[in-house]
């Protein structure tokens, strides 16, 4: 049996994040198209030759995107939507207009239109988000000269074999959206696939071996149209000649494991970390002469593979009729950081456990020669397997006290101690607010100055003392300007928070932070996740003496400001030796105590943010029921040690819950802030239609935009609102925190939105 490896995708953005850095020069105008396009041949060269040196049998091509791969294929298939009015503009500039959209500029003829940006959203459920294509039905479709087979040539002149790799039709217009009313994108494939029968024909004639087409929708519950599509789709794909490996990741086949073995391709990869059972059960499916790609190292975590584990399965009996098999990581590794070996910061111990994306490229290695037999493998298999051993027994990893509490829980601690009706009274009684009460989501503008006095603290360049100073000072201003503005519900404002994970990742027992580890979240944005390596617990009180502090100088409410457990699990680069079940408890513990302990301090309203409640959910909706109740249940386990008259906050933003509106009621929050105004308060209708039983404010103004909302906006709005939610449980706040806003614009929009409440109150 032969044995090749490769990989489905590397990370884009560079060793140092060139790709970022050289964009955002170019978007400032310091650097041109060319010096850009530069930078990313300069890249491909060398995550090219990175894969050449850690002997694979093909480095890959395509999976390089100036912003996103979605987008690449927007222009390379030709169907960039008629609204940007592109006339002669060049490839790369129109690509990033399509990214970024165009602000109106300039005055009278020299006016440029407006025109926004594509739509941004999660790739399936990870913290990628691609470009959306927007379809009509009279969107159409043409082979472009685009940049993948100048990069094909690239990679052969400098004598590379050649994967290239494409997203695949269907999976393309299923990541689409429909702009116009009464059509089905799946009648575009007609459409679309001459232009893939071009493509494909034409890296066939340019020597290209193979050709990567990743269908990742066929581990999602497919309607059965699109299930139908596939094989009249792949035939004449087929008759190009292009030898195929049809892609699939995230998640089991499930209903379409058939149809996925059945398909007229040369080979089929599939996600071993995900669907383990999927790779047995494909060869015994696949006919003898395909080639079955095993992703059995894990591309969207961080942690060395357990490559006895690997060689197990490929030692398999049922394998051995295959006549080829190649191994992979289970998907792109675009969705881990670089290199491990970099993270000299971190001590040998922590960082013989990880494997970032150059160090699974060598356990790709390994794991080939050992399959081999090749005894020259054996030193770095004793190894991998030493830093495994060392790993599972790590004192650091397993903290006995953490397990006992988790197991002595009392079942019913995911409950409060009264029912909604009953807490609202007594709540009611404490703070006597007024109807409509205004508050906001926490943060307050971070300027340029804040962010450089906490650089300079985190570097050791100041003292913490003058940082506490500066910080105290600032809780000081936030607290006074939002007395002047007359809110009922104050906040400290956040300014001690860089990002609201690594806060507090950085005081919980468990977690560790990289000096580079960056993942590209979209365009040039990169996030640099906690790795969250052991058991979680709290030493000690996180924010109480801010939240005491900032209580001491009004008379006012003041509202405590926490991250859930499962947005601290899900941007966290998770263990994978437990289940997320366990660790979200774990993390749910440890909020509990900070809730209890402000409880303790005074601080009688609590907000624990939630907005990535959503995220994790499973491809597949059969996982969906689980999921949910164990993250709806570690909310309320943070949130029910506190007695009736705390009032609890959640916060959610960023995506969709209309379809998880009954979990999001389960977590009995008191009072629920969400983003609507983009929507026209869309998602609010939702809430009102589902009877929601406990309070909410749906935000009344857009904090991503600069602009300030009037007063008749705002009450408009609320007018809407008052139609589904009764004024007794109707709150009044902005969308989301406010850290990226400045202060003039902040204060202008917030008094808007209290004389917006205020004009409503005579009204009711
Ligand atoms: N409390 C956080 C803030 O105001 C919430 C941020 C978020 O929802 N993403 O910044
Ligand atoms: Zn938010």
């Amino acid at each position: 049996m032969t044995l090749r490896t490769h990989i489905l995708g590397f990370p884009r953005m560079g060793e140092n994040r060139e790709l970022k850095f050289a964009l955002e020069r170019h978007w400032r105008g310091e650097i041109t198209l060319d010096e850009l396009d530069e930078v990313g041949r300069d890249l491909r060269e060398r995550h090219w030759a990175l894969q050449r040196e850690a002997g694979l049998d093909f480095v890959t091509v395509g999976d390089f995107a100036f912003y996103d791969h979605v987008a690449n294929h927007i222009q390379f298939l030709g169907c960039e939507p008629a609204r940007f009015g592109f006339s002669g503009e060049d490839e790369l500039s129109r690509y990033f207009t399509l990214a970024r959209g165009v602000a109106r500029e300039g005055k009278g003829a020299s006016r440029q239109k407006s025109c926004p940006a594509l739509e941004m959203t999660k790739w399936f459920d990870t913290n990628y988000h691609y470009l959306v294509p927007e379809f009509s039905a009279d969107t159409t479709f043409s082979p472009q000269d685009g940049r993948l087979f100048s990069e094909v040539e690239e990679a052969r002149a400098l004598g590379h074999p050649v994967k290239a790799v494409l997203i695949g039709p269907l999976t393309f217009l299923w990541l689409g959206k429909e702009k116009t009313p009464g059509f089905s994108r799946l009648n575009l494939l007609e459409k679309l696939l001459p232009v893939y029968r071009q493509i494909l024909a034409r890296l066939h004639a340019a020597g290209v071996e193979w050709v990567q087409m990743d269908e990742p929708i066929l581990g999602l519950d497919l309607p059965s149209p699109w299930q139908q599509a596939f094989e009249p789709a792949y035939h004449p794909l087929a008759a190009t000649g292009a030898r195929m490996m049809l892609a699939t990741y995230f998640s089991p086949l499930a209903e379409n494991f058939n149809l996925a073995c059945r398909l007229p391709v040369a080979g089929l990869h599939i996600d071993a970390v995900r669907a383990p059972e999927d790779a047995l059960l494909a060869a015994d499916w696949l006919p003898a002469r395909r080639v079955l790609s095993l992703g059995l190292i894990d591309g969207r975590n961080v942690w060395r593979a357990d490559l006895d584990k690997a060689l197990a399965l490929l030692r398999a009996e049922r394998l051995s009729k295959l006549r080829e098999i190649w191994l992979a990581p289970s998907c792109s590794l675009l969705h881990v950081p670089f290199r491990a070996e970099a993270e000299k910061g971190l001590d040998a111990e922590l960082r013989s456990w990880l494997s970032f994306a150059v160090e699974k490229l060598q356990e790709l290695r390994i794991l080939k020669a050992a399959a081999q037999g090749d005894a020259g493998a054996q030193p770095a298999l004793e190894e991998s397997r030493n830093a495994l051993q060392g790993r599972k027994a790590s004192p650091r990893v397993h903290a006995p006290e953490v397990a006992a509490r988790l197991a002595a829980l009392p079942a019913d601690a995911d409950r409060r101690k009264s029912p909604f009706q009953k807490r609202q009274k007594a709540q009611r009684a404490r703070f006597s607010l007024p109807l409509l009460p205004t508050t906001t989501i926490g943060s307050f503008p971070q300027t340029a100055s804040l962010r450089a006095t906490r650089a300079a603290f985190r570097r050791g360049e100041m003292p913490l003392d003058d940082y506490a100073a500066v910080l105290r000072d600032k809780i000081a201003q936030t607290v006074a300007f939002q007395e002047e503005l007359g809110l009922d519900v104050l906040v400290h404002g956040e300014a001690e928070r860089n990002d609201m994970v690594e806060y507090f990742g950085e005081q919980l027992a468990g977690f560790a932070f990289t000096a580079h580890g960056w993942v590209q979240s979209y365009g040039s944005r990169c996030v640099k996740p906690p790795i969250l390596y052991g058991d979680v617990s709290r030493p000690k009180p996180m924010t109480v003496e801010w939240s005491r502090l900032a209580q001491s100088l009004t008379q006012k409410p003041m509202k405590g400001m926490l991250t859930g457990p499962v947005t601290i699990l899900q941007w966290s680069f998770a263990r994978d030796d437990q289940s997320r079940a366990v660790i979200a408890e774990q993390i749910a513990l440890a909020i509990r105590d900070e809730v209890i302990d402000l409880e303790k301090a005074g601080i009688g309203i609590i907000q624990i943010d939630e907005p990535a409640i959503r995220e994790g959910l499973p491809p597949r909706r059969n996982g969906w029921v689980d999921h949910l109740a164990w993250a709806t249940r570690a909310f309320r386990v943070a949130a029910s040690g506190v007695a009736d008259e705390t009032q609890i906050h959640t916060h959610m933003c960023y995506s969709e819950f209309n379809d998880i509106l009954p979990e999001i009621a389960s977590m009995d929050a008191d009072v629920i802030t969400i983003e609507t105004s983009r929507s026209g308060m869309e998602l609010l209708q939702a809430f009102g239609d589902f009877h929601y039983p406990n309070a909410i404010g749906p935000g009344v103004y857009d904090i991503h935009s600069p602009r300030v909302p009037s007063v008749e906006e705002i009450e408009a709005l609320l007018l809407k609102a008052l139609e589904v939610i009764p004024a007794g449980r109707l709150w009044v706040n902005p969308d989301c925190g406010l850290k990226t806003r400045d202060w003039p614009e902040t204060k202008a929009a917030l008094a808007n939105m209290i004389e917006a409440a205020r004009r409503l109150r005579k009204t009711l």
